[in-house]
């Protein structure tokens, strides 16, 4: 477009009336994972444009994206290889169906992301959120043991404070009691294994023998179960949801080991960890681990288009295969299944961070971020600091020495983001555990004074 009919284009942007815009949000929506008896009170941000590692208030006011618009976010806000990926497509067809038909954009993701993927997954089924990623690996790996004829294999192992999504499939696997307890007489009956969680367990020892205690409770389950189980369920590396609780080094790696000893299948979930959030491409890299499913989404468009997809081997695949009467199908699919617009611009994502070099450039950041952090621990409140990668999670507690949570009526992380946000920076807590997590492409400045606000909010907050 030639910049002359750009500019009047902005010019003739509509102004938006801030308080306007308030009373019908609080009139007709019910936002996601929110208190609305508290928003209705409250001063709310209606974000209206983005750019780079910003967002921009109707008002015009700028705010530091420090968590990367709920993780999904990687290399920015209008990126402009992302955007044209997204235009060009809208000049040929925005939808099309993938049930009878393919379409041009999904065939060449498709390549590229099994030439990114850990080597044995060798297929890819797409669907529109992390939740249905993580449905979908559930209804493949009990219907591959179906198909292989081990009937009694029903049930899925997972760990304590596990995360998969909300839809009621994906919290049969959680195991968050806040967010999941009330829903349990719905739920499906799995079996469950305690998670690392270094700084509340009691086990005194070095690193290694936690990592080898941690991989016993999960033996002792195994073998208590093993002929009804047909999956293990985990989150690679870091429980996100949980607050960034990370595994003790080698504890994937030995996972993997035992599934494969006591022939389960092992379902790697990265819809967070994915897409170079923890420094690599995906968590697994890290330990050489290639598990038999796999679930990604967040990070999969960038965080431009609601787009998943769940990975499986050959084996599995193939376990599927049979005459059209024998009813082998999966049968499974969306509506909007592998989306045109989407697809396009998770090619462009992947595309973008072969091309400008993303994970190469992103290692000094990391080690900025961890530099950073050190400073923390000095705070009074802070009882621990948890890093993979860009991924963070700052603990918050009540008493330092005998590790007192704050209660929940204390509101703790809700405050310390509300004061981060009117410094300029965007946060969502979880729980007492106040996350970070920036997208990618953040320069060395802008992560300086994400750490800089993150630090002043804490104290100003927990130290009055
Ligand atoms: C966010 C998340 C999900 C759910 O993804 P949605 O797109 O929100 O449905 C599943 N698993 C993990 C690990 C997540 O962090």
């Amino acid at each position: 477009m030639p910049v002359a009919s750009q500019k009047r284009q902005s010019a003739k942007r509509e102004k938006f009336d801030q308080k306007l815009l308030t009373n019908w949000d609080k009139q007709f929506i019910w936002h996601p994972f929110t208190q609305m008896s508290d928003w209705e009170k409250e001063d709310i941000l209606v974000i209206e444009s983005g750019k780079g590692s910003y967002l921009k208030d109707v008002n015009g006011k700028r705010y530091l994206d420090g968590v990367s618009s709920l993780w999904c976010n990687v290399h920015g806000h209008r990126i402009k290889d992302l955007d044209q990926a997204v235009k060009s497509q809208l000049t040929r067809v925005a939808h099309s169906t993938f049930l009878g038909l393919s379409n041009v954009p999904a065939i060449l993701l498709s390549k590229k992301l099994i030439e990114i993927m850990p080597e044995e997954l060798t297929r890819v089924f797409y669907s529109d959120s992390g939740s249905e990623a993580v449905e979908i690996s559930l209804k493949i790996a009990y219907q591959y043991w179906q198909h292989k004829g081990e009937k009694t294999r029903k049930k899925f192992l997972r760990l304590t404070n596990a995360y998969h999504g909300d839809t009621i499939g994906s919290v049969s696997v959680g195991g968050m009691d806040l967010f999941h307890e009330i829903y349990k007489p719905l739920l499906f009956d799995s079996v469950e294994v305690k998670a690392p969680y270094r700084y509340r367990d009691a086990f005194i020892g070095g690193e290694e023998e936690y990592t080898n205690d941690c991989i016993e409770r999960l033996e002792n389950v195994l073998n208590q179960h093993k002929n009804e189980i047909c999956a293990f369920i985990m989150e690679p590396l870091v429980q996100g949801a949980a607050g960034m609780i990370l595994q003790p080094p080698g504890y994937l790696a030995a996972v993997r080991q035992i599934t494969k000893k006591y022939d389960i299948l092992l379902i790697l979930d990265e819809v967070a960890t994915g897409f170079g959030r923890t420094g690599k491409m995906f968590a697994c890299e890290h330990e050489s681990v290639s598990p038999d499913i796999m679930c990604v989404a967040k990070g999969l468009t960038g965080g431009y288009l609601p787009l998943a997809a769940t990975f499986a081997t050959e084996e599995i695949y193939r376990a599927f295969l049979g005459k059209y009467e024998d009813a082998k199908t999966f049968f499974h699919g969306h509506t909007y299944t592998a989306n045109p617009l989407a697809c396009a611009v998770a090619l462009a994502n992947i595309e973008y961070f072969e091309k400008e070099n993303v994970l190469q450039n992103l290692q000094p950041k990391i080690k900025i971020l961890c530099e950073g952090l050190e400073n923390f621990r000095e705070l009074k409140h802070v009882g621990d600091i948890r890093q993979c990668g860009f991924m963070v999670g700052i603990e918050l507690v009540k008493g330092k020495k005998d590790k007192t949570p704050y209660e929940m009526k204390e509101k703790i992380g809700i405050r310390v983001i509300q004061k981060a946000r009117s410094l300029g920076v965007i946060l969502r807590p979880l729980g007492n555990v106040i996350i970070l997590m920036p997208p990618l492409g953040i320069t060395v400045v802008e992560l300086r004074k994400l750490l800089r606000v993150t630090y002043q909010s804490i104290r100003f907050v927990t130290e009055g």
